[in-house]
């Protein structure tokens, strides 16, 4: 299956005014107990930049729908929509079904703008409003899935059900259970005629609540406060404004991302998608949360999905999905960076980690000696690299390549041999290291995950092993100073944050991604706010 219906309109680089892009409306979810909390939430959400609100009455204790919808409706600084979510759809209503449908009526009465009403009772519901329905107000038909996503031709069913109830307004959410799933509801969503709410829950459902701007979803979801959210899933209504700039999305906006898992620490989309802004790029740049990389790139094959880092644990895979790899990425073994070429659409693999590892540790060696030394100030150092990934792989080439006597340690040993022997180094377990100073001055490069974000008190290598280090490097960027560096640091070493590999690597990207020199100061600027 692919994606290829969304024509191309206009071209790539196109200045973004700030003009919006699209119709797809933000709806703020409100729960709370009373009306007058709803009201605070109300209030928040028009400040933040939300369209509409979706007052969750089901979540109002001693809800009395005379009293209280009034004041909600007409009290409201934005358009309403009334959600009575009973507990056999996902809501907290547990009491009458007449009683529900009643309170729907007196809301659209009142002049709510949306009315929500699940498919399994929208016929009689149609029925019992026949002629009685203000012109104004539309009624939103929903199902929900909480399981999975079903198959095109299962959301199409649903549409065609939905629609026959007279539905204004049809609503789809499912569950994936796999990014892929996220297509088939592109798909639906960017065909069908009518206004459609088509949102996929859950982790990997997290592009279709930004993508549902290009695709020309009704609506997507904005949450008034992190983590407080209807359904899984949800970025806050700032995310989708400041982080995603949503309002800029266009059907013609081209799809970058970060594929890994996990992925939701990635600092990627932050520092990609202000860059983009900042030169007037017409692309969106995502978290990618990808179990399988062989079904993500096959499933999303259209021309608007054109560029994408690649991340933990997935380089190596992504290097098997290139139809072209650069000769680095090659002997490496994994990529860090896929571009979509436009002439013929084929995937080309590069690995740019290298550049922006060596680069920094060169810098600082130079600044630690006080010369500029005309060769590479890493020629004939011991250069020892832990971990034998996609990083250590990149780090261990670069200093080959400077002239550094180059050891790879890594938990698995036979990983280790593996690297040490292409790039004529010795090679030994990360638990051998603690003994290992044949010399001082060593440099040290950690590209093992161990003290990344959460676990940040766990360590590669005991503090004691470190006075034998004039230098440490550690590839993790999250957090910034580790417990290697800090401990590094404490030993007298020079450290270098992982930021500047990561940094210096953007760089390249994003002149990769777009075509244009990368802004280098805001870039930095990013980078420094989101650390
Ligand atoms: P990867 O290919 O999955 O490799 C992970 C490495 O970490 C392997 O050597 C693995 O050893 C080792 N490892 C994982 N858990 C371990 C544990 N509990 N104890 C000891 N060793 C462990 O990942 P990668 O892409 O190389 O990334 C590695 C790190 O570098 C990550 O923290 C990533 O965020 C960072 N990174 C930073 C940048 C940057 O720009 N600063 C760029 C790329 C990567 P085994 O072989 O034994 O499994």
């Amino acid at each position: 299956m692919t994606l290829g219906s969304v024509p191309l309109t206009t071209t790539d680089l196109q200045i973004v005014d700030g003009a919006r892009r699209n119709s797809t409306l933000i709806c703020a979810p409100v729960m709370a107990e009373s009306v007058d909390q709803m009201l605070v939430q109300m209030k928040k959400a028009k400040e933040l930049g939300a369209d509409l609100v979706e007052i969750r009455v089901d979540f109002l204790k001693n809800f009395s729908p005379r009293q209280n919808l009034e004041v909600l409706v007409k009290q409201s600084p934005l358009p309403t929509l009334i959600t009575y979510r009973p507990k056999w759809e996902g809501g907290e209503y547990d009491g009458d079904e007449s009683k529900r449908q009643e309170a729907l009526r007196l809301a659209m009465e009142l002049g709510s703008d949306f009315i929500d009403v699940e498919l399994k009772v929208a016929q009689g519901f149609f029925s019992s409003i026949q002629g009685k329905k203000p012109e104004k107000v539309k009624i939103i038909v929903s199902s929900h899935n909480y399981e999975s996503t079903p198959s095109i031709e299962g959301i199409g069913e649903l549409v065609a059900k939905i629609q026959a109830t007279g539905a204004d307004i049809v609503k789809i959410a499912t569950t994936a259970l796999d990014i892929t799933d996220n297509a088939r509801m592109f798909q639906v969503l960017v065909h069908l005629q009518v206004p459609m709410i088509g949102l996929v829950m859950g982790e990997r459902g997290f592009i279709s609540r930004i993508l549902a701007a290009k695709y020309g979803g009704f609506l997507t979801f904005g949450s008034i406060e992190a983590g407080v959210v209807s359904a899984p899933g949800q970025p806050t209504i700032k995310d989708l404004l400041d982080l995603y700039n949503i309002r800029q999305i266009g059907a013609d906006t081209k799809i970058h991302g970060v594929i890994g898992n996990p992925i939701g620490h990635s600092k990627s989309p932050h520092l990609y998608n202000a860059a983009f802004k900042s030169v007037g790029f017409n692309g969106i740049y995502l978290p990618l949360l990808v179990d399988s990389v062989a079904n993500y790139i096959s499933t999303y094959s259209s021309p608007d999905f054109v560029g994408y880092s690649y991340t933990i644990p997935h380089k190596e895979a992504g290097l098997k999905c290139c139809d072209e790899v650069d000769p680095i990425a090659q002997a490496i073994g994994a990529i860090s960076c896929m571009i979509r070429r436009p002439t013929d659409g084929k995937l080309m693999g590069y690995n740019v980690d290298y550049l922006g590892a060596i680069g920094a540790i060169e810098e600082a060696l130079q600044g630690s000696n006080g010369t500029s030394a005309s060769g590479s100030p890493l020629a004939g150092k011991l250069f020892v690299v832990m971990g034998a990934g996609g990083a250590g792989k990149a780090l261990a080439y670069g200093g080959y390549e400077k002239g550094a006597r180059v050891v790879v340690a890594n938990r698995t040993y036979e990983k280790a041999k593996e690297l040490a022997s292409k790039v004529g180094g010795q090679a030994m377990t990360l638990g051998e290291m603690k003994d290992f100073h044949p010399e001082e001055g060593m440099i040290l490069a950690n590209t093992t995950s161990v003290g990344m974000k959460p676990r940040i008190d766990d360590t590669p290598l005991p503090k004691e092993a470190l006075k034998h280090y004039s230098l440490v490097f550690d590839a993790i960027y999250t957090p910034k100073l580790t417990r290697l560096l800090r401990e590094a640091q404490e030993s007298g070493a020079t450290i270098v944050y992982g930021t500047e590999m990561f940094i210096n690597q953007a760089f390249v990207q994003f002149e990769r991604f777009t075509g244009l020199p990368a802004p280098k100061q805001l870039i930095r600027d990013v980078l420094a706010r989101n650390t």
